[in-house]
């Protein structure tokens, strides 16, 4: 095995033990529950789960997905959320090189992870993250070699700013609110990272995205509650990590379409 392969199970298993964590924050920061204590239980019968049966993925394979203790099935999530965290750190250092750079970006996607997920279940962007997001993204953005505190200071003021204009500007055309306040709090943390490109393409990305989900969603309007919202901050932190990973590129890409 070569050092770099070793290197890229050892980001892997951190990247599982960390999606771990995420998974709580997901469970339990909606429920304004505290994300150290008590050790993690079972939902439904309150049996503190074993060290043993809390091996990320693994154990929710030899359970066979189902609780020890009362056998109530375990969502795919957990595995999923756990999956994604490990692939993430993976491709992220293979991106931007071992390094703080990486770090920075790897918190950034965790947080987004959680955000996409609460959102999805309580349609609800908790303040909890972003409200220390905002800052501590910006502190990010002067350790990141792409990024400058002008830039991110623009992109902080326009994805907080020009978000708040449009939903302002929704509300005096239909009388009520369109985009939430979460929307636009992420929208600040993203760009305060990412810069005022990073803004605009993460807004771009996540427009046509959510369009095609609501034109998908209406197409199968007999299933659903048409007047279910649907959560705009997972489309956010999609273009965002879009923007992230191919956003140079693209955006290359589509001037050349243009000219
Ligand atoms: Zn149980």
């Amino acid at each position: 095995m070569t050092p770099e392969t070793l290197f890229n199970i050892a980001a892997f298993a951190y990247g599982l033990c960390i999606g771990s964590f995420l998974n709580v924050c997901i469970h339990r920061l909606p429920a304004a529950m505290s994300i150290v204590r008590p050790r993690s239980r079972c939902p439904v019968c309150g049996q503190s789960i074993r060290w043993y049966d809390n091996i990320p993925v693994l154990s929710w394979l030899w359970l066979r997905r189902k609780c020890r203790d009362c056998a109530t099935p375990i969502p795919w999530r957990y595995p999923l959320v756990e999956l994604l965290s490990g692939v993430f750190a993976v491709i992220t250092i293979a991106r931007f090189g071992p390094g703080p750079a990486s770090l920075v970006y790897f918190c950034f996607i965790a947080a987004l992870l959680v955000i996409t997920f609460i959102d999805l279940d309580h349609q609800i962007i908790p303040n909890a993250i972003t409200l220390p997001g905002i800052p501590l993204c910006f502190l990010g953005a002067l350790v990141v070699p792409a990024m400058t505190w002008q830039d991110a200071l623009m992109g902080l003021a326009v994805g907080g700013g020009g978000l708040y204009l449009v939903g302002w500007a929704y509300y005096l055309l239909k009388g009520k609110e369109g985009m939430g306040g979460g929307d636009i709090k992420l929208l600040a943390m993203i760009g305060a990272l990412t810069g005022l490109r990073g803004v605009v393409f993460t807004l771009f990305v996540a427009s046509a995205t959510g369009t095609v989900a609501g034109l998908v969603q209406m197409a199968a309007a007999r299933l659903v509650d048409m007047e279910r919202r649907i959560p705009f901050g997972p489309f956010l932190a999609f273009g965002a990590v879009i923007y992230l990973f191919y956003g140079r590129e693209l955006i290359l890409w589509y001037l050349r379409l243009l000219s």
